[in-house]
């Protein structure tokens, strides 16, 4: 296997076109990679600036989960700080965790972020939403999204061998009309997400919440749900 490192979105294109393969840490493609043999090509993007940007409104896509620290909003650092081991976290990336992972643990937290990712494909460099991101799984360069009021993070503990623990992430955003409160929830494999206008009453929060997506979610996870959203500005009104 030969392994680019290019310096450039440019170059990163280069070697797309040749048929490169995108490698971030390597923690989910080296047994398989072992197992059923290696790609002729692939690439890493840790060399590419654009991929390595860290900051309140932006994450690149080769940045390492271990990276990311109070540069990052909340709700996103605690996304990365609960994924796998130190091990793990030292060396997998937020490309290959939210395109190239079953979990997913960072997805809730980039949606309730309302983040747009900036992808490479082999014709060039575009934006788009994450719904297409996790279902095209094109070459994440980075995420960028605009910093929220508040946010709140909470992965339940899970048993080894059993299902995905349940995530739940929040993040109350100013509108034009007043705050929007979105919420999102890994149950299972699933991802789950909702959005309301933030009020001046909790219940009429959760009311309207539970009229989205969330209207069959199990009674545990919702009341997960309800204590992360009573405990955020945005649940109980705008502060
Ligand atoms: C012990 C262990 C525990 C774990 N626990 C969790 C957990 O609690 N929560 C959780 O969410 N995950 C968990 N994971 C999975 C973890 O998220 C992934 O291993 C990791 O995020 C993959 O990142 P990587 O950079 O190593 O990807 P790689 O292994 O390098 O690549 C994985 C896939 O992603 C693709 N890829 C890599 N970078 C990009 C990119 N920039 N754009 C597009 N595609 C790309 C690759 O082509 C490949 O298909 C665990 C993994 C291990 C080994």
């Amino acid at each position: 296997m030969l392994l680019r490192l290019p310096t450039s979105v440019s170059a990163a294109q280069e070697c797309l076109a040749e048929g490169a393969v995108p490698i971030g840490g390597a923690t989910l493609v080296w047994a398989t990679w072992q197992r059923d043999g290696f790609p002729e090509l692939a690439m890493s993007l840790r060399d590419v600036p654009e991929a390595n940007v860290l900051g309140r409104e932006t994450v690149g896509g080769a940045v390492v989960l271990d990276r990311m620290d109070g540069r990052v909003p909340d709700v996103l650092r605690l996304a990365a700080a609960g994924v796998g081991t130190g091990a793990v976290r030292r060396t997998a990336t937020v490309g290959g965790n939210l395109v190239g992972s079953a979990l997913r643990c960072l997805l809730p937290a980039a949606i309730v972020l309302d983040a747009r990712a900036t992808v490479l494909e082999p014709h060039g460099v575009h934006e788009t939403d994450l719904s297409e991101l996790v279902a095209k799984r094109p070459v994440l360069l980075s995420l960028r999204w605009r910093e929220p009021i508040a946010c709140a993070y909470r992965k339940l503990a899970g048993e080894a061998g059993g299902p995905p623990p349940l995530v739940v992430a929040s993040a109350v955003h100013a509108d034009d009309g007043g705050g929007r409160l979105r919420v999102a929830v890994r149950e299972g494999y699933d991802v789950l997400s909702g959005s309301a206008p933030c009020g001046t009453d909790t219940e009429e929060v959760l009311d309207a919440l539970r009229a989205t997506a969330f209207a069959d979610l199990p009674a545990a996870a919702w009341q997960v749900v309800r204590s992360q959203v009573t405990g955020l500005p945005g649940g109980r009104g705008r502060d």
